[in-house]
């Protein structure tokens, strides 16, 4: 199983999670050079009280700014909120080149339009609302907010893989049936939609018509807590941006997906239904960007069956596939959980990843080496002192 690097992670247009740069705060030339000379800490200054940046139009959600406060350089910590404001800005704004601007500016045009011309067929959709959403379960597991009443509702078939019982049947009839008044929108009006990411020829970006919102309180209150608790290591403390939306299977749809890792830190996969067999997905281990082509270990596979309304949390670097849906049609709602902090730090990090199933491997494998050597070398010794 070979894939490359760059077809094989599937990206997406970033216009959600990124900014144009040009919002409140002037950047000058001199600020850049002296900022850019400074690096985020690795560690979170858990001590420090960020500021409140709710009342600025600023390019990411607000809260992101706060998060990333608590990881400045010291020095900046006392500066005033318009200073590490503007040293912020410089960080995120290295993510982008004149061509993710000029993308991100015509995809604001491309979303305003949808939303200025398609009108919502479900209203109560795209608003969050807990008690019609989810299941009891689930809800009452999220409201406590502790390892164990999480743990009581998620099940761990397979290492790094947790399911559980997640959305109302109801809930789901209303999202497939929301998703193909918006289809049936777009082939009126003759409109070219985007679709999910490279490799889904059918489907939808939620985030696209209206549901953006509503997608990312689903993420901040219900799947940041889980992340916290079972994916600390790949940023679910953190999780700040989202990229949301709907892939279909079966009969004039997609038929299959080859093996791949996902643009996110922690990916949510909800089968909404309806009737259908095959699908299924399969997993082969989590793997870092050096890694991703490297065999999986026995221990690594693992199949899992969809069922409507469960929900299934994995690391977007849990390498995964889905089989063919033979019959019938699949509709699956997807969120990509990203966390900007977590993928700044990643950066200045020389250690291997702790979940890189290779890594670890190749760490056993000089740990043996060592033994090995050390355990000669022993013997060489004790065969000269008898000597
Ligand atoms: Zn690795």
């Amino acid at each position: 199983m070979m894939m490359s690097v760059d077809s094989s992670v599937d990206r997406r247009d970033e216009s959600q999670s990124t900014g144009n740069g040009n919002g409140n705060g002037v950047v000058t030339a001199t600020n850049r050079t002296t900022y850019l000379s400074q690096r985020l800490r690795l560690n979170r200054n858990e001590a420090h009280q960020p500021e409140n940046y709710d009342d600025l139009e600023l390019e990411f959600n607000p809260a992101l700014y706060g998060k990333m406060e608590q990881y400045l350089p010291p020095n900046l910590l006392t500066a005033t909120r318009f200073h590490k404001l503007e040293y912020m800005k410089v960080v995120l704004d290295r993510y982008l080149t004149d061509h993710d601007r000029v993308r991100i500016q015509k995809h604001k045009e491309y979303r305003q339009y949808i939303i200025s011309s398609y009108q919502p067929l479900h209203k109560e959709i795209y608003v969050m609302h807990p008690a019609t959403f989810f299941v009891p379960s689930f809800i009452k597991a999220i409201t406590e907010n502790t390892e164990e009443s999480l743990r009581s509702i998620i099940s761990e078939p397979s290492p790094g893989v947790y399911t559980f019982e997640m959305l109302q049947p109801h809930f789901c009839e209303l999202l497939l049936s929301e998703v193909e008044s918006f289809e049936k929108w777009v082939q009126e009006a003759k409109f070219k939609i985007m679709r999910p990411n490279t490799m889904n020829k059918y489907g939808a970006v939620l985030d696209d018509f209206g549901l953006e919102t509503m997608l990312d309180n689903l993420m901040n209150d219900f799947i940041r807590p889980i992340s916290r608790v079972f994916f600390p290591e790949v940023g679910g403390t953190s999780l700040d941006s989202h990229h949301g939306f709907v892939v279909e299977y079966g009969k004039d749809r997609d038929y299959e997906l080859g093996f791949h890792v996902d643009d996110s830190e922690v990916t949510l996969n909800v089968c909404l239904g309806k009737q259908f067999s095959g699908g299924e997905l399969f997993f082969r281990g989590v793997r870092c960007d050096k890694h991703v082509n490297t065999d999986t270990q026995a221990e690594e596979v693992f199949d899992y069956s969809h069922v409507p309304g469960n929900g299934v949390l994995h690391r977007g670097r849990h390498r995964h596939g889905a089989r063919p849906t033979t019959s019938g049609h699949r509709t699956n709602l997807l969120l990509w959980c990203r966390s900007s902090i977590f993928r700044e730090s990643r950066k200045y990090q020389k250690d291997f990843p702790s979940w890189c199933g290779e890594c670890l491997l190749e760490k056993k494998e000089r740990q043996r080496q060592f033994v090995e050597a050390t355990k000669k070398e022993l013997l060489k010794r004790e065969g000269e002192a008898m000597a």
